[in-house]
Formats: structure tokens, C-alpha cells, sequence
């Protein structure tokens, strides 16, 4: 199943894609896709239900992210060799683990905004996974079982206060709108394996990141388990598993963005996203 939200900031109703590709309304079913959706047994129940009985959504709405409620929001940083490389940092022996605001989540393809004197505004495409159940200290072979579904993400990052203000990333990953998710949740069993989903990303047309989940250093799984082993994970908390390489901090010389930007992001089977920078 693809899960949807769509409607204005805030009002988002729930939603499904049908065998046609045709967004359904599930408001009469659901009331909006909070983290106790996420169950295996609420996610089997409305793989049951005839999308073809449930009511069309107009085409032109927005989509918000497609799962609401998210309690935590952790993101993995230098899972790809080539973009450690190209970020002048060590390949790293384990995860890198950071955390973004869940306040900036937002649309697929909701406007992103530059903070106010931002110079560094960067793209970075990366593969997200949502949790289905409560994770503690699970093994890296059990860790699957634990993801709801799959979906893309940009974690997009102003790279002067990642870097050069001391402390966390957290500060440059989690301005408002530093998190468009979506378009969709492809519910885990659509994807067997998620370490074989193309990414790309391109800015005004020029393709900057094409790459495959195949090329993590740590694949889902291993993320899973390690993380449990740290924190308690919760249904409804979504994972970003690191960008390749081709982000602008990457170039040379470095290019962030500005104002009039287009990114377009792609991941196969997980959809597209399209945003301006503002
Ligand atoms: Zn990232």
C-alpha cells in the first residue's frame, strides 16, 4: 500500500493510492495516520479494504508528510562512502546518529525556506523507513519486522550551522520545512528489500546526486538493530538513512541554494518530490 496525507497545513485527511495510481480518501476509515496506524494489524486491516469503494481525492492537492504524530525523528549521517569523501570527514566504523526536529517536517513538495541570512543551504536525498512497533534491542535479522513502511525524504541542512556552530547537527537539519517526507508510505511488504531503491536528486534540471540504497555502508537493518540498542524506538518515528554523494557542500567550489531553486527528488517505487526554495 502507498499511504497518503493530503489537505492544507495541519488538516491533512488520510489517504491511499489505488491499483490505478488514483489518490482515495480514507477519512471515513481513519481518522489520520498517527503512530498507533502504523500497527502490523492496522496496516493489515486497511490492506483489506477496497480502494475502489472509497472516494477520490481532486488531483492539484497538496500532500503533507504521510505519517502524522511522529514522536522522534533520527537521521544516520555519512552512510555513503563517496559522500564522507566528499565531505572531508572519516568513513565511519559505525553509525553516525543526529536527530532533526520533528517541528520541520513537511510536505513533498511544500516550499522550502531559507532561514533568514542563510548562506548554506544544502540538499541531500536519502531513503526514510517508519516504525511499525516499539524497538528495543532487536537483532539486526528480526530488525525488518519492525519497519512499517518506506518512503523519501530530503534532508535538506544548512551546512555553516551544522558545522561551524559548535554542538549537534541537530542545529543546521531542523529549520521549519528541513524535512519533506513523502509523497507516500509504500508499506513494508512492497519493498523486500530496501537496500535496492535508486535515489537521485537534481537543481534547476542538473541531476546532483544519482545513486542506490545498494551502496549504504550500513543497510536498514543494521540501523534498526543498532539504534534499539540505544534508544527505545516507537511506532510512528522515522529513520533517514544518510545521502549520497553529490551535495552542494560536495562541489567545487561549494554551491548551496538560493532563492527560485528547484529540487526534484526521485527513489523508484517511493515517488517524487518537487520543491522551491524560497
Ligand atoms: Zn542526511
Amino acid at each position: 500500500m502507498k499511504l497518503l496525507r493530503y489537505g492544507p497545513v495541519g488538516n491533512e485527511r488520510p489517504g491511499a493510492l489505488d491499483a490505478q495510481g488514483c489518490m482515495r480518501d480514507l477519512s471515513l476509515l481513519v481518522p489520520d495516520f498517527t503512530p498507533e496506524w502504523m500497527a502490523p494489524q492496522k496496516l493489515a486491516a486497511l490492506a483489506a479494504v477496497d480502494l475502489q469503494r472509497m472516494p477520490l481525492v481532486p488531483d492539484g492537492v497538496r500532500l503533507g508528510a504521510p505519517v502524522a504524530g511522529i514522536r522522534q525523528f533520527v537521521a544516520i549521517g555519512l552512510n555513503y562512502r563517496l559522500h564522507a569523501q566528499e565531505a572531508g570527514l572519516e568513513i565511519p566504523g559505525e553509525p553516525v546518529v543526529f536527530s532533526k526536529a520533528i517541528t520541520c517536517i513537511s510536505g513533498p513538495d511544500d516550499d522550502v525556506l531559507l532561514p533568514p541570512g542563510s548562506v548554506a543551504t544544502d540538499w541531500e536525498v536519502e531513503l526514510g523507513f517508519v516504525m511499525g512497533r516499539t524497538c528495543s534491542n532487536v537483532s539486526e535479522a528480526e530488525a525488518l519486522g519492525f519497519v512499517a513502511g518506506y518512503c523519501l525524504a530530503n534532508d535538506v541542512s544548512e551546512r555553516d550551522w551544522q558545522m561551524k556552530r559548535n554542538g549537534q547537527w541537530i542545529k543546521g537539519k531542523s529549520y521549519p520545512g528541513f524535512g519533506p517526507i513523502g509523497p507516500w508510505l509504500v508499506t513494508a511488504d512492497e519493498i523486500p528489500d530496501p537496500q535496492n531503491i535508486p535515489l537521485e536528486l537534481k537543481v534547476n534540471g542538473v541531476v546532483r546526486q544519482s545513486s542506490s540504497t545498494a551502496d549504504m555502508i550500513f543497510p536498514v537493518a543494521h540501523i534498526v538493530s543498532y539504534l534499539s540498542r540505544f534508544m527505545t524506538l516507537l511506532p510512528g518515528d522515522l529513520v533517514i538513512t544518510g545521502t549520497p554523494a553529490g551535495v552542494g557542500l560536495g562541489m567545487k567550489p561549494p554551491q548551496f541554494l538560493k532563492a527560485g531553486d528547484v529540487m526534484q527528488l526521485s527513489a523508484g517505487v517511493l515517488g517524487t518530490q518537487t520543491q522551491r526554495v524560497v
